[in-house]
C-alpha cells in the first residue's frame, strides 16, 4: 500500500487529492488540516442570525495558461 500525505485542504489539496486518486487508485491519501473545516479561502461564513455568505472564488475565470491545460 503506498501512503501520501497532503498538507491542507483548500481547493489545492482537495483537488490535487482527488487527480491522484483517479490516476493512482491504490494510493492511501491522508488530507491534513488545521484547521475545523476543509475549503481555506473558499469557505461559508455563519453568522449568528441564521445568514449564511460564501467567500473565496466567487469566479473562476480561465485567464491563466495553467487552467487552459486543465479543459478537457
Ligand atoms: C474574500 C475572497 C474572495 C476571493 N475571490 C476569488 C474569486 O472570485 N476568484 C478566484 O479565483 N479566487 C478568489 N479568491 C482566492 C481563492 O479563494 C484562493 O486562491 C483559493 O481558495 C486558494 O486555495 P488553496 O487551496 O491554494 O489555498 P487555501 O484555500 O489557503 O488552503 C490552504 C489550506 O491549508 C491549510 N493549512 C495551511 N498550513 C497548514 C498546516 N501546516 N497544516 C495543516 N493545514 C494547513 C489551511 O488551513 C487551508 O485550509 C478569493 C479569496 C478570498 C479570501
Amino acid at each position: 500500500m503506498h501512503r501520501l500525505g497532503i498538507v491542507g485542504c483548500g481547493i489545492t489539496g482537495a483537488v490535487t487529492a482527488m487527480l491522484l486518486k483517479q490516476s493512482m487508485p491504490y494510493l492511501n491519501i491522508v488530507i491534513l488540516e488545521k484547521s475545523k473545516g476543509t475549503g481555506g479561502r473558499m469557505c461559508t461564513s455563519r453568522s449568528s442570525f441564521g445568514n449564511t455568505v460564501d467567500l473565496g472564488a466567487q469566479f473562476i475565470t480561465k485567464s491563466s495558461n495553467l487552467t487552459s491545460t486543465q479543459e478537457k
